[in-house]
């Protein structure tokens, strides 16, 4: 039977349980590990404990365990599994903790959820070209978090913005991508108006296609009274821009009127912004 750690205590890893407000389930917040052991022996602890030390650091989980603590804790784990098989990989996980709430901003006064277990792995390959299993492999452009589109529980990404967002005293974070092109906030969509015209970055990979953005689109497109436009906006577009909004389903249709320290336009929310909310609070039950 494989024997897990679970914040403190060693017991059977089907009996191993986590709150399922733990941010590492919510949001995929934390930093994992995995490292091989043969013969009782690892290989790289201590790149391994380097690398994991700085994937916290980089997102402000403080775990007070130091190397020494986590070699003892790896050695006893192993032991403590040493029936299972003569090789076994370990892989740790620390998350950021359950919080009493589902909220972006990293909490404060959360204890890290630190949980770790073995299992057992394949003998090395000969070191031997005639004997070795070689791989066989295909290839693809490299997607890996650019799949915006997809509501997915992953959320380290959104996590990270909302929190530079959080940290510098304000509501949301509006994000670009390389070519300096709106894509959305870190948990919305977002619009802005230029002479009288809704615009918002078109449907792709790189924005959530969300509800209250469609229902916007839609309502507005039926009303037929405010013309509305699915397009690349560049960031000389949103600073320039005469209104900027952001949707979400608990925020609806929200009007921004600072971004980056600045006034937008006038500093004061747009009439086109209560025309477009009127619309969409007519009809947002229709949907
Ligand atoms: N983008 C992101 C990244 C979000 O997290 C959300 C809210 N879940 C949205 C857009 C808005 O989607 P919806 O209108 O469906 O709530």
């Amino acid at each position: 039977m494989s024997i897990a750690y679970l914040n403190g205590s060693f017991l059977p890893l089907s009996e191993a349980r986590i709150s399922p407000l733990d941010r590492g389930f919510l949001f995929g917040d934390g930093i994992y590990e995995v490292i091989p052991y043969y013969g009782g022996k690892p290989v790289g602890f201590n790149l391994h404990m380097q690398r994991m030390a700085d994937g916290l650091a980089s997102i402000e989980i403080k775990c007070d365990k130091s190397i020494d603590d986590w070699r003892v804790l790896m050695e006893e784990l192993i032991a403590k599994n040493a029936s299972l098989n003569e090789n076994l990989g370990v892989y740790i996980h620390v998350s950021r903790g359950a919080d009493t709430k589902r909220y972006h901003a990293y909490p404060e006064n959360v204890e890290p959820t630190i949980f770790a277990f073995a299992f057992a792995i394949k003998d090395p390959e000969p070191v031997d070209r005639d004997k070795v299993h070689p791989y066989s492999v295909c290839s693809t452009e490299d997607l890996r978090w650019k799949h915006c589109n997809i509501k997915s529980t992953s959320l380290l990404g959104n996590v990270m913005h909302y929190q530079q967002g959080y940290a510098a005293g304000e509501n949301e974070i509006l994000l670009f991508n390389s070519k300096g092109e709106l894509t959305e906030g870190s948990s919305c969509n977002a619009f802005i108006v230029k002479d009288g015209v809704v615009i918002t970055p078109i449907q792709d990979n790189q924005i959530l296609p969300g509800i209250t953005r469609r229902i916007i689109l839609d309502s507005l497109r039926a009303d037929g009274s405010i013309p509305v436009e699915e397009r690349t906006v560049t960031m000389d577009e949103v600073r320039n821009a005469d209104e900027v909004w952001i949707s979400s389903s608990s925020k609806e249709i929200a009007p921004v009127t600072r971004l980056d320290g600045k006034a937008v336009n006038d500093g004061k929310v747009g009439a086109v912004w209560e025309a477009a909310f009127r619309i969409y609070t007519d009809h947002k039950f229709e949907y």
